[in-house]
């Protein structure tokens, strides 16, 4: 079937759609201006209501469905080769407390959607399809997030994931069993062949330039910081500015220094200070102390610790001129990821093939597919979020777009499945 001209083969837009919003309906909340959202905090009750009806379509679908020992599932498609791995597509079904109805799910259901349409045109893929979602995507109530996946990858031990506690004081492990998704199959899982996920853009560029679809090169590089600065807090009248120690000004050099030097930087490298405290925070008191956050991220590893060692430099330059003492202490750091050049041009490949305007661009945010990309050549979709809204009741998608980036899915899938290796577009 591969090698056949588009659209010969398409999926239901329609039926994707109501799939949408039959999950969408597990844990429906309503956002401040009359939206329709979801809360599905991962292994809560509504999760496990969520996972039930996902299960029930694998199952109404005849594929077979693997739960692992962290929850993550796995549902696979036969593939007339026995024995060969599967070619993998899928994402995440939690959701945060406040969320949209399109993040992670869509990914989901755009495989089972595949999978359906294959079904109805009686096709059989010489490899295996799969589609999976994993535990814990949004980590919004246990830390990390991308923490199913992470696992699935090696990248954490599985005793470690169960043990962690939640914001509540439980442990997935304990989460796990009691919704009943603590499966038999072991976690780390078996390898794809490849893997390709769907997913809603979550920011702004796809619609401000009027591409359908994202073609999605990698994942940012995410370096947290957070910088404590110690000065002396003093009388704002009477001590003269060259006897200062200064924690507020010293935080507003490193604020401005981090525009200039994103700006100056350039590509996609990108700074922010999300958080800053002052202390004692009073308006005739010079700040003894200052706290803040810093965020930097890069698609690009070297220019990443470029920007973190220049930082370091305004850092010590700065302690010396205020003479205020700074000290960092790291929150996060995930080096880039680059996603397989054969499966992007694939991507892209299909999209100009079936006539949507498409664009090449990096994701920011985190996604399964950057630890499924340890395992397997790995690419993503993206689709417009209106006005780059995400994490909110107000996300939304157009149906258009939604089906255009399941057809997407659809051909890179195909592609990928009906050879032994990784073809060229
Ligand atoms: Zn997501």
């Amino acid at each position: 079937v591969a090698d056949q001209q588009a659209p010969a083969i398409t999926v239901d837009g329609s039926r994707l759609v109501d799939r949408l919003e039959a999950l969408a309906e597990i844990g429906a909340i309503e956002g401040h201006d009359g939206s329709r959202g979801s809360s599905r905090l991962a292994l809560t009750d509504d999760d496990r209501r969520g996972r039930d009806l996902v299960v029930a379509w694998m199952h109404d679908l005849g594929l077979d469905v693997q739960v692992d020992v962290l929850g993550n599932v796995v549902a696979t498609r036969a593939g007339r080769e026995p024995g060969l791995a599967p070619v993998m597509t899928g994402s995440h079904i939690d959701t945060v407390r406040s969320g949209g109805r399109f993040d992670g799910n869509l990914g989901v259901l755009a495989g089972l959607e595949v999978v359906e349409t294959l079904d109805r045109l009686g096709l059989t893929t010489l490899r295996p399809l799969a589609v999976a979602f994993f535990t814990n995507e949004e980590g919004a109530r246990f830390a990390p997030d991308m923490m199913g996946s992470l696992v699935y990858a090696g990248g954490l031990a599985v005793e470690e994931a169960l043990g962690t506690v939640g914001i509540d004081g439980v442990t997935v492990g304990s989460e796990l069993a009691r919704i009943g998704y603590q499966g038999p199959h072991p976690c780390p899982g078996p390898a794809p062949h490849a893997f390709v996920e769907l997913h809603i853009e979550q920011g702004p560029v796809l619609e401000q330039e009027g591409a359908t679809i994202g073609v999605v090169t990698g994942v940012q590089g995410i370096s947290w910081q957070e910088i404590t600065v110690t000065g002396e807090s003093n009388h704002a009248g009477t001590t003269p500015l060259a006897l200062r120690h200064d924690a507020a000004q010293a935080a507003a050099e490193i604020v401005t220094f981090l525009r200039r030097l994103a700006t100056e930087l350039g590509g996609h490298q990108v700074a922010t200070v999300g958080r800053l405290e002052l202390h004692p925070n009073l308006v005739n008191v010079v700040a003894g102390k200052a706290v803040l956050t810093v965020d930097l991220r890069n698609t690009d590893e070297a220019a990443l610790q470029g920007a973190e060692h220049r930082l370091e430099e305004l850092l010590e330059a700065v302690a010396e001129r205020e003479g205020v003492v700074i000290s960092t202490r790291r929150l996060a750091r995930f080096e880039p990821v680059a996603f397989d050049e054969r499966i992007i041009d694939l991507v892209e490949a299909a999209a100009t093939g079936q006539g949507h305007p498409s664009l090449r661009l990096p994701s920011g945010a985190g996604h399964d597919a950057q630890m499924l990309a340890r395992l397997a050549p790995t690419a993503m979709v993206f689709v417009p979020s209106h006005r780059g809204i995400s994490h909110n009741p107000a996300e939304h998608t157009e149906g258009e777009h939604v089906e255009a980036g399941a057809n997407v899915l659809l051909e890179v899938l195909l592609r990928l499945a009906d050879h032994e290796e990784v073809p060229e577009p």
